[in-house]
């Protein structure tokens, strides 16, 4: 086969067969296919869309390109949960020392800052030490002590979306449902799990913008789950405004930190229940909602679950009070308000921009991240500001990267006379298979 005779293809809406997707995928890992040819691919399948057959073809060869874990020896259920990205996005590092503390097995692999959206990963590399590659011996290790981890994607794990990961990040392909769909459910197949929680976000800091295309990319995602044989509970979720009151690597690890102590945003904490809850629904520990709400609360509440965020800190070779000292001595800067009124729009995409801008992400595949760089808001959608008031407060350990955050920070809010009428939730629907 020629690569260029597929792209040909692809670029002229035809559809590739499964053997043409094999063929780009196993070239991407091996380096037969060059990253000019990849990005070919990701930008003609991004413009032309890839359907359903490609979709799950392109998910299976991505799947097969590295090695399949399997912890189903350990004898638990063994359940995941994975986010389309977005900004402020700290669920994952809250819910896995909590539903973990519930008797399920998470063994989570995550991304990097993705476009304007942030990664766990790095927000896990903040804590110094932690290790976010540790081999399958020490994977099975962490299960049986903590019931859970969290880790990057290994060179062994789907390594095709590693790459392509990448290239999508700079190659402005990430907003494709085909490329998004094969992405996650890649690695989450080779995580060898029973079930699978997607958190689907939509609004102006999420990939898919409204709640229909949210539904689009659902449908892909649950065709393709379904005929690979993976349970899976899709959660739709609003980003129209950051989740939490902190953006930024370590600013989040400590939200999480405060989170679990009781001190959690409602948005936060709204969407950590549900998602924990679902989670055990689909491992069938809980029969119905209110039992699975009340097991979360329960260890929560005890503070199992904080006990259980520092137990796997450790166990991954983290050290947070190292990490408290490293990142206490950096620059600040208050963003005050010209104007009084009720903040009734952000623009979470820009505020993820000024994050970057910051320092928080990578404005191209080689920055290094500065992990003390961040934002945290005083005030979200609702709230009154009086002219003079601070709305957010950035940090970085060099302030001369506040000037290009603060262009785009100025312009990234509104006010208006009367509070915004805010939605009684921000998790719209569940769906599952
Ligand atoms: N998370 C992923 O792993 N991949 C995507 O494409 C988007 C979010």
């Amino acid at each position: 086969m020629l690569t260029s005779e597929i792209l040909i293809k692809k670029r002229d809406k035809n559809q590739l067969s499964e053997s043409e997707i094999k063929y780009l995928v196993s070239g991407v890992v091996s380096g037969e296919v060059s990253e000019a040819q990849a990005a070919a691919f990701l930008m003609a399948s991004s413009i032309n869309g890839l359907n359903a057959k490609e979709t799950a073809f392109l998910t299976h060869a991505m799947a097969e390109s590295g090695t399949k874990l399997s912890f189903a020896h350990l004898g638990k259920p063994i359940i995941d949960k994975h986010s389309t990205g977005g900004v402020g996005d700290k669920v994952s590092l809250l819910i896995v020392p909590i539903i973990s503390s519930c008797g399920i097995l998470t063994p989570m692999i995550s991304g990097r800052g993705l476009g304007h959206t942030g990664g766990t990963v790095d927000k896990l590399e903040s804590i110094h030490g932690f290790n976010t590659m540790p081999d399958e011996a020490m994977m099975n290790q962490h299960l049986k002590e903590n019931s859970g981890f969290i880790i990057g994607q290994s060179e062994n794990i789907a390594p095709a979306d590693k790459i392509l990961y990448k290239l999508r990040d700079i190659t402005g392909t990430v907003e494709s449902v085909g490329l998004i769909t094969a992405s996650i459910l890649s690695k989450k197949v080779a995580e060898g799990l029973d079930g699978l929680i997607m958190d689907i976000k939509f609004g102006n800091g999420a990939f898919m913008s409204t709640f229909d295309d949210a539904k689009i990319l659902a449908k892909s995602m649950l065709n393709v789950a379904t005929e690979m044989g993976l349970a899976m509970r899709i959660l739709f979720s609003s980003m129209n405004q950051p989740l939490g009151k902190k953006v930024g690597n370590w600013l989040e690890i400590e939200e999480v930190e405060e989170s679990l102590k009781g001190n959690c945003p409602d948005d936060l904490k709204e969407i950590a229940e549900f998602t924990c809850s679902s989670m055990l629904l689909l491992a069938k520990l809980a029969s119905d909602r209110d039992s699975a709400l009340s097991m979360v609360r329960g260890v929560w509440n005890s503070g199992l679950a904080l006990d259980k965020f520092y137990s796997i800190i450790k166990s991954q070779g983290g050290d947070i009070d190292l990490s408290r000292k490293l990142y206490s001595n950096v620059e600040k800067f208050e963003l005050k308000s010209t104007n009084s009124g009720f903040i009734d729009f952000i623009n979470t995409r820009k505020i993820g921009l000024a994050a970057i801008h910051l320092g928080a992400g990578r404005k191209l595949a080689t920055d290094t991240i500065d992990f003390s760089a961040g934002l945290e808001f005083k005030k979200k959608i609702g709230d009154r500001v009086e002219s003079g008031e601070t709305i957010c407060i950035i940090q970085a350990k060099d302030q001369s990267v506040f000037p290009a955050a603060l262009d785009i920070l100025n312009e990234s809010y509104s006010l208006s006379a009367n509070p915004a009428q805010l939605a009684k939730s921000i998790i719209y629907e569940e769906w599952t298979n």
